[in-house]
């Protein structure tokens, strides 16, 4: 089935017990065991079944199948938040010693996780020059763990050619990860292009109306694991904390997700809860609706913004002219994200006099929201990073960056019209 309808149905059929049509809250911690063979087979992964809600859940577990479903995943583990996918997704690849080349263009919070927290864990993190897969290319080596990119960057908006990325790293059997947070799988199911393991906040545009964190990790279930077991011998070598478990054996292609709910999950336990999975579930079946009329007043504020003689600079994917467009066309089938940046005429004061003067559009540090944001990325989510270190990850210091919204395209742009008055 297409996107619009897996994001009403797909991974839950009418509950046989209740008949629930809508898919009901477990708010349960744990399962009962009919006998301590039957809870024996379950703790073994013999059998199917719940045990404890800190290794699965059955509202969790309907989240995870829609979210597959939607990227063409094979198997996904539900966590906490975004930043909480992301730490597993790349810790379930990574050792000590090992590293992760990445494409410069990232999301604030992952560039922290990667340049100081995993460096301090004896994991390195090699930033390329660029995105263009030769850049990735050259810094990959025997310790290379993941390639890792943000399919459309937060905020710099690049978009990432996924093909050319995926080939470099399946060349020299290293998987690629991709953070599809601000695509969705309803512009871009990165799998499609090679992408071995997608990661999401599903904070932003799939829950879509700003009440509840939420992060999913998917597996492609297309990694040899097996054949590549001298890079990775931690899916297909006992593993002693878990009886013995050899994870390519036991979770044949889910292996990458398997490891990752029974050693990550299961140990440091950030777990989604079913009140938020039901929340996240609520939003997303509206995802696509939502995101066609993200893309549309997108498209509207941008042209707006671009015959303003008031402001200095647009970049959208959209535009003829932006370096992205070609990437736009193929990967996004034309329809640039809604998540668009600018500077004002007038540099970083202006754009701070028209940011204080928004009314209708709401200053804050997220995104993906039914309602429109704005966000000054250089004095709040990219603050910790030097000037330099903000031009490599594409923040300039006057970058305005906004989340349209799903308003009247006419009420969004009315507000950015007199901020705009009001920062001259
Ligand atoms: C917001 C975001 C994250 C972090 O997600 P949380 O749910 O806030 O932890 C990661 N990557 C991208 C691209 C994001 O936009």
């Amino acid at each position: 089935m297409r996107p619009e309808t897996l994001a009403i149905h797909a991974g839950y059929d009418v509950e046989p017990t209740t008949k629930a049509v809508a898919v009901p809250i477990y708010q349960t911690v744990a399962y009962a065991f009919d006998s301590a063979d039957h809870g024996a087979a379950l703790f073994n992964l013999e059998v199917d079944g719940f045990r404890y809600s800190r290794i699965g859940n059955p509202t969790v577990a309907v989240l995870e199948r829609r979210v597959a479903a939607l990227e063409g995943g094979v198997d996904a583990l539900a966590v906490s938040t975004g930043q909480a996918a992301l730490n597993y997704a790349l810790l379930n690849v990574t050792r000590f010693g090992t590293n992760i080349v990445t494409v410069p263009q990232l999301y604030g919070t992952t560039y922290t996780l990667l340049a100081h927290l995993f460096a301090g864990q004896g994991i390195k993190t090699r930033f390329a020059e660029s995105d263009q897969a030769d850049a990735i290319e050259k810094l990959i080596d025997d310790d290379t763990a993941a390639v890792f990119c943000e399919s459309v960057g937060n905020p710099a908006g690049n978009i990432c050619d996924l093909e050319a990325l995926a080939r470099v790293a399946h060349r020299h059997g290293v998987p690629l990860i991709v953070d599809n947070t601000v695509a969705t799988p309803i512009l871009l199911r990165p799998i499609e292009f090679g992408a071995d393991i997608v990661v999401h906040s599903l904070t932003k545009f799939m829950g879509g109306h700003g009440t509840t964190l939420g992060g999913m990790i998917v597996d492609s279930g297309a990694f040899a694991w097996r054949q590549h077991a001298a890079r990775f011998p931690m899916f297909s070598e006992p593993d002693a904390s878990y009886h013995g478990m050899v994870y390519v054996d036991h979770f044949k292609e889910s292996a990458y997700i398997g490891r990752c709910r029974s050693v990550y999950q299961r140990t440091t336990g950030a777990v989604l809860s079913p009140l938020c999975a039901f929340l996240l579930l609520q939003g997303i079946e509206t995802v696509a609706l939502r995101v066609e009329r993200h893309v549309e007043n997108a498209r509207r504020v941008a042209e707006f913004l671009r015959h303003d003689s008031r402001v200095a600079w647009v970049n959208y994917a959209g535009f003829p002219d932006s370096p992205y467009h070609r990437l736009a066309q193929k990967y996004l089938r034309g329809r640039a994200c809604s998540l668009l940046t600018f500077g004002v005429e007038g540099g970083f004061e202006a754009s701070k006099k028209f940011y204080d003067a928004l009314r209708l559009v709401t200053r804050l540090v997220n995104m993906g929201d039914a309602k429109s944001l704005a966000c000054h990325p250089a004095s709040t989510t990219h603050r910790q990073m030097s000037a330099e270190e903000q031009a490599k990850a594409g923040v300039k210091p006057e970058m305005i960056r906004l989340s349209v919204g799903i308003e009247h395209a006419e009420d969004i742009i009315d507000d950015l019209d007199q901020a705009l008055a009001a920062a001259k």
